[in-house]
């Protein structure tokens, strides 16, 4: 399916690894030119190098930290008005809730919600002048059943899915949607950092630990990136104008409810 995307202009945050770097190749196989950003510019540019490989969009770099407010200036700068906004940071750690105190908290809000609305705020407006815009937030399967560890990103994702409940509904009428979607389990750095993490705490064995993990979603194991991208690219096509605010999961059937 031809998605319509061809000389489109992106930004894709936190895109030298994992669902990020899939949402990239997948925009820019789509004939996107998209401009990505992570902190590291070693692994940032072997990133682009692998996108730019595709034979697609073209691909820029930022190299910086998306939740200052100089992060967000660098990448807007690059690209000052983008069709397609995909919102992505890294996730706050796991822990205990009794041990986070207020800054703790605030880099989680920062990284997690302010750092997204702040970007919508920055590129919405151009997006309903051109009558053409598509948000991608990447937010977690915990928005609609919480992790019990992860208490920063429950609670922090919950704030962004409030706020973009409201204000999808003020854009799509210039045609431009704004959506979260929702991985559950992939095969990512940050997923298999955690499965470490809690295998080292129990003392299990952490490849026996990440064969249970997997062997007890639904599919039976855990989602590729690329087909986040491919469910990111089609959210963002020019077919998907009528879904908006949607909180959509992508995760193996693993959320057991009935909606
Ligand atoms: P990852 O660790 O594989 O990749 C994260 C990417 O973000 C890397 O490119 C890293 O360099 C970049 N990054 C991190 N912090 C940044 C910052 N401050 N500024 C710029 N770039 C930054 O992680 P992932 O698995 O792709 O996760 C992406 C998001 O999705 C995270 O918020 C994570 O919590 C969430 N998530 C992931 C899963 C999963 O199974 N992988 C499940 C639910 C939610």
């Amino acid at each position: 399916m031809d998605l319509g995307l061809a000389g489109k202009k992106a930004i894709v945050c936190a895109a030298s690894k994992g669902l990020g770097k899939g949402c990239a190749s997948s925009l820019a196989n789509n004939g996107v030119d998209v401009t990505i950003c992570a902190r590291t510019s070693e692994t940032l540019e072997a990133a682009a190098e692998e996108i730019r490989a595709l034979g697609g969009g073209a691909v820029t770099t930022v190299a910086c930290d998306i939740t200052t407010e100089e992060g967000r200036a660098a990448i807007l700068d690059a690209c000052p008005s983008p069709d397609i906004l995909v919102n992505n940071a890294g996730g706050p750690p796991p822990g205990d809730f009794r041990d986070w105190d207020r800054d703790v908290w605030i880099a989680a809000v920062d990284a997690n919600m302010l750092t997204p609305i702040f970007l919508i705020k920055a590129t919405v407006d151009g997006m309903i002048e051109r009558k053409f815009g598509r948000v991608v937030n990447i937010t977690s399967s915990s928005v609609k059943a919480p992790i019990e560890v992860l208490g920063l990103s429950n609670g922090a994702r919950a704030g962004l899915t409030g706020f973009i409940a409201g204000v999808a509904r003020k854009t799509v009428g210039a045609n431009v949607t704004i959506n979260n979607l929702l991985p559950g389990a992939f095969d990512t750095d940050r997923m298999n950092g955690n499965i470490a993490a809690a295998a080292k705490k129990t003392g299990a064995d952490v490849a026996e630990m990440t064969k249970k993990r997997a062997a007890s979603i639904p599919a039976g194991r855990f989602g590729d990136p690329y087909e986040f991208g491919e469910y990111c690219a089609f959210l963002c096509s020019a077919q998907a104008g009528y879904i908006t605010g949607q909180n959509l999961l992508i995760d193996g059937g693993n959320y057991p409810g009935t909606f």
